[in-house]
């Protein structure tokens, strides 16, 4: 088995600015080839600049790690357990090896990730499409543009985030998801704002408090009329105990927890909790996506438009109709690239 990977910094269609403050007009995607044998399949790690893994860590973690000692490709439970053994966290990394083996599992078995996974489409939620903290001007074209999506998620955390909102609710009465990102220190603030975002048609607050203040979720969980959603405080089934009392539902990104495989597990565990679940994405290219997209059923909120916020990417992006994404039927990821010369 070999990993050839490939650096890309792709540019947004629009800059990104999140209320942990971060911005940025670009992003950076490591694109993994992994071949085996006469099959090859395509993974990727999508690396927001907020978080600590990046091209260099990628290329380390590929180094480290010996793919000859993988003996059974698809046992993917005995892969995790042997990666995270030898090397902890690097879950960007491990989701971009998941993805790829998953794809040549896919492409061998003649199938669709969906078909193998035993997943059911046809049960998969519309997709929300991401609007990051901008200009009123720019929220409104970036609206417009979102005119195909049937939900808006809604980032917020800045001075102004009521007129964001008042901005978005002159063009549209779409249904809202609004995520603070950590973005918010005042609990007090945080519960008058989850009451007036509810008499705006808003249905999940996601991350109002930075990661760590679990107490304070806690506390606002038990106050607020609208579904609290943690997404940075809950990274892996380690986590999920301490979410059951503290939010109504958690963000799960294949990015965050190392892949499909690990995804799939925290969808059972989140359940079983009593948990709602959201299927989340990075800016992410439609590798990512259709890898999220075979498993997107099992969500009770689907925000994966990773590709719809980038203006280059190396793949065509998943069907959407009527506000839903589209499984591929095609074996594997059913990845195709845009020709290079395409406009
Ligand atoms: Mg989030």
């Amino acid at each position: 088995m070999q990993a050839h990977l490939q650096a890309l910094h792709l540019p947004l269609r629009h800059p990104f600015t999140l209320g942990n403050g971060s911005s940025r007009t670009h992003t950076a995607i490591a694109l993994l080839r992994l071949e085996m044998e006469n099959s090859s399949g395509y993974g990727e790690a999508a690396m927001p600049p907020y978080l600590p893994e990046n091209q260099e860590t990628i290329r380390d973690f590929y180094q480290k790690i010996d793919l000859r000692k993988i003996k059974y490709p698809f046992d993917f439970e005995t892969i995790h357990a042997d990666l995270n053994r030898q090397v902890p966290g690097n879950t960007m990394a491990k989701a971009a090896l998941d993805i790829a083996l998953h794809d040549i599992w896919g492409k061998r078995e003649r199938k669709a990730l969906f078909e193998l996974l035993r997943t059911n489409p046809l049960q998969t939620k519309e997709t929300a499409c991401t609007i990051g903290i901008a200009d009123p001007e720019l929220i409104q074209q970036k609206t417009k543009e979102a005119a195909d999506f049937k939900y808006l998620k809604i980032k917020l955390g800045a001075p102004n985030d009521k007129e964001l909102i008042q901005t978005i609710r002159t063009c549209t009465n779409k249904a809202l998801y609004t995520d603070v990102n950590g973005g918010w220190t005042d609990r007090e603030y945080a519960l008058d704002m989850a009451y007036w975002l509810q008499e705006q048609g808003v249905s999940i607050l996601e991350q109002p408090f930075e990661k760590s203040r679990i107490g304070d979720l806690a506390w606002l969980k038990a106050r607020s009329p609208i579904p609290i959603f943690a997404d940075e405080s809950c990274q892996n089934l380690d986590d999920i105990p301490k979410m059951v009392d503290s939010v109504d539902g958690i963000n799960i990104k294949l990015m965050k927890c190392g892949g499909i495989y690990p995804a799939m597990g925290l969808f059972q565990a989140a359940k079983a909790a009593g948990l709602k679940t959201l299927l989340g994405c990075m800016t992410e290219t439609s590798c990512a996506t259709y890898a999220a997209l075979s498993i997107a059923a099992l969500a009770d909120y689907v925000d994966i438009d990773g590709p719809w916020m980038l203006a280059e990417q190396p793949f065509e992006r998943p069907a959407l109709e009527a506000g839903q994404l589209l499984c591929s039927k095609e074996p594997g990821l059913g990845l195709r690239q845009i020709a290079k010369n395409a406009t």
